[in-house]
Order: structure tokens, then sequence, then C-alpha cells
């Protein structure tokens, strides 16, 4: 049974958030999304957010977030600078915009106290913890203290995907009967190609072997 409250899902057109946003509607009577516009290397992400809260039927509010180019002028905002894996300098991700989820999660908490929603649903893992400190499951509970204390209100931050791999992610979209739309629809592609992708990118890459996983386990099961 859905409960009679209302969520705001954090919400990119990607996979994760694409998963969380049919987890939001399973279990909320009122869901609405939100997608942080800080020029994005595709705009198409935005486009791509913007037709599946449509086709889905829920309010899509797109917030300006572009201040964020000012602070972190990097691969994922910048086009001059090539995307780089993680391991192959040992660091961060060259996409990595320090404090971002910080900044999305408070934006969207402001936003859930305007619109009278008591829950934010966000995609952030810390299973393929990527070196972004702000996708801890530590930290998201303390901003859930600070978020509640600073707006003297009760939200509540749920992160369905925060224990599980690619794998099981998909697992999660299947088993919200998900699973075609997810796969056909979002865009995790740094090339902006939806669905399956480009197959070069590390997106695609991760993306694909989680999916891989899933059918060879859904096989195994199935004999
Ligand atoms: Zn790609």
């Amino acid at each position: 049974m859905k409960k009679n409250e209302k969520a705001v899902v954090v919400f990119s057109g990607g996979q994760d958030s694409t998963t969380c946003l049919f987890w939001a509607l399973k279990k909320y009577e009122e869901v609405e999304t939100v997608t942080f516009d800080y020029n994005q290397r595709h705009n198409e992400e935005i486009n791509v957010a913007k037709e599946i809260a449509e086709d889905l039927d829920v309010k899509h509010h797109v917030l300006d977030m572009s201040l964020l180019n000012q602070l972190a002028p990097n691969a994922l905002t910048r086009d001059d600078i090539e995307v780089k894996d993680a391991e192959e300098d040992g660091g961060l991700p060259s996409t990595f915009v320090p404090g971002r989820n910080l900044l999305f999660l408070s934006f969207a908490a402001i936003l859930a106290k305007q619109i009278g929603a008591k829950h934010v649903v966000t995609g952030v893992c810390e299973t393929d913890f990527s070196g972004y400190p702000d996708c801890r499951d530590v930290f998201i509970k303390s901003l859930n203290v600070s978020l509640n204390l600073s707006m003297d209100d009760e939200f509540v931050i749920h992160t369905p995907l925060m224990w599980l791999d690619k794998a099981e992610t998909w697992e999660l979209a299947d088993d919200l009967d998900a699973f075609h739309y997810v796969r056909e629809n979002t865009l995790t592609c740094y090339h902006g190609v939806r669905g399956d992708g480009c197959g070069e990118c590390p997106a695609c890459k991760l993306r694909q072997n989680g999916l891989e996983t899933y059918l060879r386990k859904l096989e195994e099961v199935n004999g």
C-alpha cells in the first residue's frame, strides 16, 4: 500500500535516479522530481529527465545550478577537459565536483519544504564508492540531521541504492517492473547516447558490466 505522503526524487534521467523514481512511485501517493542544471556536458541529460518525468506523469522541477561551473571547472562541465577514469591517476574522477551532493540534497530539501514533501529520495550509492565522500551513508545520515535542524522539520532522506552494486540496481528495477523502461529510456553515457549507450565511455562500461552480471544471474536462476 502506498503511503499518503509526498516525496521529491533527485532526478538526472540516468539509470540510478530513474530506478529511484519508480521506487518512490510505488511507495508514495505524490511524487515530484528535481533536476539540477549545471551545464552538464550534454544538455541531453536535462531533456531526457524532462521526457521521463512527462512519461511517468510526475511534476518536474529544473533548478539552475550553473554556479557549480564557477566553483569546479572540470570535465563534467567544461568541454575542453577529457573525461578520465578514477583509476587512471589514482585520484578522484575528473568529473568530480566537490560537495555536489551536499548542495543538491540541500536544495532538494528546501524544495521539499516548499511543496510539503516529507521524503527526499536520491540514488547515491556507497557500494561502488568512486571517491565521492558525499555519497557515503554516514554523510547522508549526518546531512539528514542537519537539514532537519536547519528547517525545523522531519525530512527523511531515502537512498534505495546505497548498498546495491550495479547488477543489484538492475534487479531492483526489474522488481519494480521497470527493467525495460530503465534500459531503453535512461541516459548514462558521457557521450549522450540513450539506452545501452556508446559502449565505450567509463559510464557505459560500468552500466554494461552490471547489466551483463544481472542477465547472467537471471539465466542461472531460470536455467
Ligand atoms: Zn557511453
